[in-house]
């Protein structure tokens, strides 16, 4: 009997999307804090799935775990202590730990599902990183570690999931203020903020929170090809304007002086990746105006 291929149909939006062929489920389970489903699929490997919405693949993982980290550290310069909320595969405070500088890292995960299925599923994420002595993994919210730490950061990383279920609270102004509070002077927020094209009202939403309570607040974009409907969106912030705007012979020396290799991240990469395109630009002039009125 012809097996009818199955398929994974995204569920972030109603009326479009992709769907992943399902060649074989490895996990699927309701965690109690979400649906968490990890399945192969020939294009892009192992594939996670939750409440429906495409996490990460194998294949193309690096890109965000690459521009999500290196370029707030190496605009920065002196990351010694990062913060990482949400990021339970290991993806991040993998790239994270490459930067040989970097003493203390601590990951802030809600569901510990997701950290043990992806060690178990998807090992090439963390890469060992779960075992580096210099990371601290804590299970809690993101959003009440940060209003309660008395830890100071150089660097946060949001990487959560979009702003439904437990990621929610990761999208408020208080949830940025906090995060304010926690970061060393000069000090970098960013966070995943869904794909510009598709969400841009989530981009109007983190640039209205994010304006009133940092100097410098905008975004920086990079292509994840399954995070679909154009470039992904991530959120910058921080009470330094100079850090966004480095030379990219800066950011070069910089980046062989951290003496590893990369797969989509360069520093003219980097530098370009502020350039937003006009109807951007307008949409955030739009949140200006109107908070201006
Ligand atoms: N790269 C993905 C993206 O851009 O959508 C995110 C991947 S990572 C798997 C997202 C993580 O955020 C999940 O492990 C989820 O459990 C975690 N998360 C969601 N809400 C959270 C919260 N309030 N506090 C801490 N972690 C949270």
């Amino acid at each position: 009997m012809s097996s009818v291929p199955e398929f994974l149909n995204e569920t972030l939006y109603a009326e479009w999307g992709q769907r992943f062929q399902q060649t074989k489920t490895l996990f699927s389970f309701d965690t109690g804090f979400q649906k968490l489903v990890i399945f192969e699929n020939p294009l892009f490997g192992r594939v996670m799935a939750l409440d429906g919405v495409i996490q990460t693949t194998e294949k193309d993982e690096f890109v965000y775990h690459e521009m999500l980290t290196h370029v707030p550290i190496l605009a920065h310069g002196k990351v010694t202590d990062v913060l990482v909320i949400g990021g339970g595969d290991g993806g991040i405070v993998r790239e994270v730990l490459r930067h040989k500088n970097i003493k203390h890292v601590t990951m802030v995960e809600i569901d510990p599902a997701v950290v043990e299925m992806s060690k178990k599923h998807l090992p090439n994420h963390s890469a060992g990183a779960f075992e580096d002595p210099r990371l601290k993994l804590e299970y809690m919210d993101g959003a009440k570690f940060v209003a309660e730490t008395e830890k100071r950061y150089d660097v946060i990383i949001t990487d959560s999931t979009d702003p439904i279920g437990p990621g929610e609270a990761l999208f408020t102004h208080d949830y940025y203020a906090q995060c304010k509070r926690c970061l060393k002077d000069g000090g970098v927020l960013v966070t995943q903020n869904g794909v510009g094209f598709m969400q841009l009202s989530e981009t109007q939403d983190t640039y209205r929170r994010q304006s009133p309570i940092f100097k410098d607040a905008g975004f920086y974009v990079a292509a994840v090809p399954t995070y679909v409907g154009g470039n992904m969106h991530l959120a910058w912030a921080t009470d330094n304007a100079t850090l966004r705007t480095q030379p990219v012979e800066e950011i070069r020396q910089r980046f062989q002086a951290a003496g590893f290799k990369t797969r989509y991240y360069t520093p003219e990469v980097h530098v370009a990746a502020f350039a937003l395109p006009q109807y951007v630009l307008d949409a955030l002039k739009e949140v200006e105006l109107a908070a201006a009125a």
